[in-house]
């Protein structure tokens, strides 16, 4: 009878046995604690009529737990030496498959199309690589995937900027692009020691509810992110004078305050104390006005 992978005595006699040295460059931290990998493994609600997706395996301990939950897994990784690796320890699991690929690259729509379709829902669990934890996150959102849940294990700051509240020092366009797609709820901070190697920066599991329909209306969503992106530009600036160094309307800059004031929203304010529904208004009232 075989120890689970996440212990620090199976994880260190993989990696001998197969010879493997770690990546830094691949963000890559293996999780060799059972506590955190049920946490994370509970807050995605699996059961044997879903199916799960999981990017950056490393050796498994993550996928072995979700083997042992869900009815389907798919698990994408990048490096190619741990190909071989993933194909020993996952033997056992046949409703288990493994994909090397960049994530990024991955054309997910069809994989869901592929791997996913005798299973009620899917939801992507994962311990991400922190060099790219908002592009993935970003793909899998915007990427309109029919996923139920989005569990991750990712850097603690930018997990308290995705579920920030407005008027916060964390609040930003981050959290209003995850808000506009998910629900977040933080699930618990991970101390550095669960990791071999151990990264340098604190961690927390998050997880993202997928909303089936964005919480507000607005009626061009490019139009919407622009407004957000603008009136974060700089900070410490007001959202009018943020607003005015992006948008020039023919009639004069000023017709951005009246427009603000229509939205109900004083031009004074910081981008930072706006909510999404103010800022779903707000975009709308300069798209009707042809701005
Ligand atoms: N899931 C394992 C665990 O919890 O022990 C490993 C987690 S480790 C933090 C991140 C993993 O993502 C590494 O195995 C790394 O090789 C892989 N990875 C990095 N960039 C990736 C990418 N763009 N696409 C897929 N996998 C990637």
């Amino acid at each position: 009878e075989l120890d689970s992978i996440a212990t620090p005595r199976r994880t260190k006699d993989i990696i001998r046995r197969h010879g493997f040295s770690f990546k830094k460059s691949l963000g890559q931290n293996f999780l060799i604690d059972q506590n955190i990998l049920n946490k994370i493994v509970e807050a995605a609600e699996l059961d044997s009529t879903k199916g799960a997706l999981e990017i950056g395996p490393g050796i498994g301990a993550l996928t072995e737990k979700l083997a042992q939950t869900a009815g389907k897994v798919t698990a994408v990784e990048i490096d190619r030496r741990l190909i071989p690796i993933l194909e020993e320890v996952l033997e056992p699991y046949e409703h288990v498959q493994v994909e090397q690929a960049d994530v990024l690259e991955v054309d997910l729509p069809a994989l869901f199309e592929n791997n996913f379709k005798d299973v009620s829902k899917v939801s992507v669990v994962a311990n991400l690589p922190y060099y790219v934890t908002t592009p993935i996150l970003m793909k899998l959102l915007e990427g309109k995937l029919p996923l139920e849940h989005i569990v991750v294990m990712i850097q603690k700051e930018v997990a308290e900027r995705m579920a920030a509240s407005p008027g916060s020092k964390d609040y930003g366009s981050l959290s209003i692009a995850v808000q506009y797609y998910s629900e977040p709820k933080l699930i618990c901070i991970v101390p550095n020691t669960v990791f071999i190697p151990q990264p340098n920066v604190d961690s927390a599991v998050i997880r993202l509810t997928v909303r089936e329909k964005p919480p507000v209306d607005a009626l061009d969503e490019v139009h919407f992110f622009d407004v957000v992106h603008s009136s974060f530009a700089q900070r410490r600036k007001t959202i009018s004078n943020n607003l005015k160094s992006r948008f020039s309307p023919p009639e004069g800059r000023e017709r951005i305050d009246a427009l603000l004031v229509q939205a109900g929203i004083q031009p004074s304010r910081r981008g930072e104390t706006l909510s999404l529904q103010e800022f779903a208004t707000l975009s709308n009232v300069l798209l009707e006005a042809g701005i």
